[in-house]
């Protein structure tokens, strides 16, 4: 085994240039106890709304929380079905399920790896309540058609933006165009926390206040419960830590716009190798860069020898998964996903990857497809 050339992902290099920033905005919180809710997690809120260019942002603990209480604060509920796709991490379809209802899947479009929208209408029955698309890998799903679709059928729809901070469609922002938007804050998203967070965006005053008691344990005023909610607050130090992020995330998006673009040229033309598209209504954030290609789990190998670390989103897509064997799907179901997670393999991807190391993830995968070759 070789030493590692190339990370898949440098947490250290991003952090360190504006590491006693946070540390200063850290001790903030500490000097006024504000840890868990308060006074910094109503700043962050303030500036991600804005951000997004909507009207209200609820801080939650994670992008799980923020998934669920969008359904909640909805109404969705037992009986109910929401659509999605099966090529997405497990938390779309787990908040799907905790909050009573089922998760229809609906294959996603090869182009970009979002939901198909000639094929969401099939899927909608009586029980249907909300679209939750998902904005793979930093691309956004398209949102005009699904928002048409969702209006002649009255559902909601939940963007899961987890992977899409600052990505576009059109001119509007991920999670400012559906009724809810979804984010994590997970640190190795785009804008990552130093720990676990997530936020909810809403133009809907009263979505906003449902998500907010669910957040709260179903109070609006402290040991007066309406509803059962959960313990689902931001805290303290996470939004303060992302209030400081939050000033450079345009410019790491960037940062991750030169790498795919670098990679794209450096891989143009190679037999057997698809490289990510983005398509004219996008602006593609790169929170994944995903080519596909043959022989995927020895490429993945051949790569960590060679000292450059690649990782796989995601392997098995969720109707495959042993989680939800319950809904009785199987090999077949879905093909475009399926052809997905056979085939995808994501490169190192971060702000700070420099010239000469895209230049030697190229030239290493290269000298990986001459080697199964030969
Ligand atoms: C990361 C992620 C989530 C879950 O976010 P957590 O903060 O880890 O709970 C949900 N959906 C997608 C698509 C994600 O990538």
């Amino acid at each position: 085994m070789s030493s590692v050339k190339v990370p898949f992902l440098d947490l250290k290099a991003h952090h360190d240039p504006i590491r006693q920033e946070v540390m200063v905005a850290m001790n903030a919180v500490i000097d006024e106890n504000a840890f868990a809710g308060g006074k910094f997690v109503t700043k962050f809120e303030e500036e991600y709304a804005k951000f997004c260019e909507a009207k209200f942002c609820v801080g939650v603990a994670n992008g799980t929380d923020s998934l669920w209480f969008s359904l909640l604060a909805m109404g969705v509920g037992q009986g109910d079905e929401v659509i999605t796709i099966p090529m997405t991490f497990l938390a779309t379809a787990e908040a799907i399920t905790y909050a009573g209802a089922k998760p229809v899947f609906v294959d996603i479009n090869p182009e970009t790896f979002t939901i198909d929208v000639t094929k969401i209408e099939a899927a909608i029955t009586p029980r249907t309540k909300a679209i939750m698309p998902v904005h793979l890998f930093g691309q956004c799903a398209d949102m005009d058609p699904i928002m048409e679709i969702a209006r002649k059928h009255k559902l909601f729809v939940i963007e899961d933006a987890a992977q899409a901070q600052g990505s576009k469609y059109k001119s509007r922002l991920a999670g400012s165009i559906g009724h809810a938007g979804s984010f994590s804050f997970y640190p190795g998203k785009n804008l990552g926390a130093w720990g676990e967070a997530g936020a909810i965006t809403t133009n809907d005053a009263a979505l906003r206040e449902g998500m907010q008691m669910y957040r709260e344990h179903g109070q609006k005023k402290k040991y007066y419960h309406d509803v059962v909610g959960w313990n689902g607050r931001m805290d303290g130090i996470q939004a303060a830590v992302l209030s400081v992020k939050l000033k450079y995330l345009n410019q790491a998006n960037d940062g991750r716009r030169r790498v795919a673009a670098r990679y794209n040229q450096l891989l143009a033309g190679l037999p057997g190798v698809s490289l990510p598209v983005e398509v004219e209504y996008a602006h593609h954030i790169y929170h994944v860069y995903a080519l596909r290609v043959a022989q995927r789990d020895t490429i993945l190998k051949l790569m960590g020898e060679r000292g450059v670390s690649c990782g796989i989103h995601y392997p098995v897509p969720v109707h495959l998964q042993n989680a939800y064997a319950n809904l009785g799907h199987k090999r077949g179901d879905f093909p475009i996903s399926e052809a997905c997670a056979d085939s995808f393999l994501s490169l190192p991807m971060f702000p700070e990857l420099t010239d000469a190391q895209i230049d030697t993830v190229a030239t290493e995968f290269k000298a990986c497809l001459a080697q199964i070759k030969s």
